[in-house]
């Protein structure tokens, strides 16, 4: 049986962020991404040098303990990295699934995978240009072909400055069908230094007054939920 690099397997806790805010999920955090983004808050799952923290697990391992963690409660189910898309889920969705559990993933859109189309919700998270990526429309546009009507397909774009927020406009005008969310970045990730709540409060009303500004009513405009009660603590 093929085997899953998993960097991390938490909760129950909520769903700190996006369409599920609020949510009691236990996530599985993927190790390994396409991507490098310069503010990532991931990189103990996305940075090779934190290879040997990650696991390497059967879909029947990574089903055993999520069922532990969730004491048989057939909760949501959160696939984040890193970059799931890279591995194959689609056993643990259906077993999963046949138990009563919903899925839910969160990916940037730069591979497509056909389990997309048995997610219960697909989070896709294009990275704006803060992040010294660039975004890859055709690969997000398959993203959305894998993912058929099956998934309930959201977008998510974390905004820094300026730049980022004109790009999350030309995103939205690209996918107007797509439900919006955004969220104002963090740029301090280090779970050893405490957050400033101040500093955070100040982004969201920046971004919040922007969007009033703008009269442009489409999107939803949240914080992190999970670093407003637990800074950039790892796996809460
Ligand atoms: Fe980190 Fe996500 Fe960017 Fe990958 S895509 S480097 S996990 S922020």
């Amino acid at each position: 049986m093929s085997q899953l690099r998993i960097a991390e397997i938490f909760g129950p806790t909520i769903q700190g962020e996006g369409a599920l805010i609020g949510e009691p999920t236990v996530f599985v955090r993927t190790g390994g991404c396409d991507y490098r983004c310069v503010w990532c808050d991931s990189l103990h799952a996305v940075d090779p040098a934190f290879r040997h923290t990650w696991s390497a697990m059967t879909t029947d391992a990574v089903w055993a303990e999520i069922t532990r963690l969730s004491k048989g409660n057939p909760l949501t189910v959160s696939l984040s990295g890193g970059n799931p898309a890279i591995q194959d889920f689609a056993p643990l969705i259906v077993k999963g699934h046949t138990e009563g559990y919903r899925f839910a993933c969160e990916t940037q859109g730069s591979i497509s995978r056909p389990w997309f189309a048995d997610l219960d919700t697909l989070v896709l998270s294009p990275k704006p240009p803060s992040s010294g990526e660039t975004v890859d429309w055709d690969a997000f546009d398959a993203c959305l072909v894998a993912a058929k009507e099956a998934a309930h397909i959201v977008m998510k774009i974390v905004i820094f400055d300026d730049r980022d927020y004109d790009w999350a406009k030309m995103a939205a005008d690209r996918y107007p069908t797509l439900p919006l969310y955004l969220q104002p970045g963090n740029l301090e990730v280090d779970p050893a230094v405490p957050v400033d709540l101040q500093d955070l409060s100040d982004k969201l009303l920046w971004l919040v007054e922007k969007v009033m500004a703008d009269c442009w009513f489409a999107p939803k405009v949240l914080p992190q939920l999970h670093v407003l009660l637990w800074g950039n603590k790892r796996g809460v």
